[in-house]
């Protein structure tokens, strides 16, 4: 696969959806630009694929979702940030730390993770962001998210996760999914949602065997009638520009951007979530400093 895609579907009853995503090209490009770990890999590439998924499920093309989660393990805080395309950008605080694997072979991401607090903001052009926030569960993410739905936004939600990365910090495969049940949903539909998912085995062993998200979708929605509602491409993606570290550096005030003056030496800023750099020199400075309001 090319690209990243995000899969829609909804049961004919219109009383559950599923969100499935493939995020491969995601996580390698996150892995190629921060150079993480294998468990800060695996990490980072599951809060990726939920901020693309939750992401996805916003109304206009101004909005954005960010999701922060705050644990006291090596890695530090993960921070993501998706448009409502599904399109995201992200980072960990310590992508060199790494836990050795768990008992049964897989990433210790709960361990890395460690205990904390689960944010999501969604910035809908309101005058303040709608901010949410739960207890994590075990670190793992997935289930960090089910329980922020059931939490904070009193939805009934399944999401699964998972990143298999390689010996050549090659990222195998990245994908999973949200089910949501909607107002109004149809005990049967409940009943067959809750067989499926305890049948269900893992996203990246599914996804290795060369399942397509239809796939998912009839594994998942077994026995209910259901549609696809759309399909969307999707990348890593970052907003960031020359202008708006210009803007930031214009919002110091006088006095700050005085002092770097003074430094006489070439300001150098590089993007948190995509490693770009931008430098201002010092006649750009004074330019600068031209535009300041305090
Ligand atoms: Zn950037």
């Amino acid at each position: 696969m090319i690209t990243s895609q995000i899969h829609r579907y909804i049961t004919s009853d219109g009383s559950a959806r599923l969100i499935f995503a493939d995020t491969t090209v995601i996580t390698q490009k996150a892995m190629d630009i921060h150079g993480t770990s294998p468990t800060a890999s695996a990490a980072l590439g599951r809060a990726l694929t939920a901020t693309s998924i939750m992401g996805s499920l916003m109304k206009n093309p101004t909005d954005s979702l960010t999701l922060r989660i705050k644990g006291d393990g090596v890695l530090g805080a993960i921070v993501c940030v998706s448009d409502y395309e599904g399109n995201v950008r992200g980072y960990v605080d310590n992508p060199l730390a790494d836990l050795p694997s768990r008992p049964d072979g897989k990433l210790d991401v709960g361990g890395a993770v460690g205990r904390g607090t689960l944010y999501i903001m969604r910035d809908v052009g309101g005058r303040e962001p709608y901010v949410g926030m739960c207890e994590l569960v075990s670190g793992e993410i997935a289930e960090d998210v089910t329980e922020y739905f059931a939490q904070s936004e009193q939805t009934p939600s399944v999401c699964a996760l998972g990143v298999l990365v390689g010996r050549e910090a090659n990222c195998i495969c990245s994908g999973g999914f949200l089910i949501q049940l909607l107002p109004g949903t149809w005990e049967e539909t409940v009943d067959a949602i809750e067989r499926n998912v305890q049948g269900f085995t893992s996203v990246t062993a599914l996804m290795r065997e060369g399942k397509t998200a239809d796939d998912f979708a009839s594994i998942l929605f077994n026995g209910i009638e259901f549609e696809k509602f759309d399909t969307i491409n999707t990348e890593f993606r970052c907003n960031c520009s020359k202008e708006s570290y210009a803007r930031g550096i214009i919002s110091l005030g006088n006095k700050e951007i005085d002092a770097m003056i003074e430094e006489g030496k070439t300001i150098e800023t590089q993007c948190v979530f995509c490693g770009n750099t931008y430098t201002f020199s010092v006649e750009e400075l004074k330019k600068l400093r031209q535009k300041t309001t305090h």
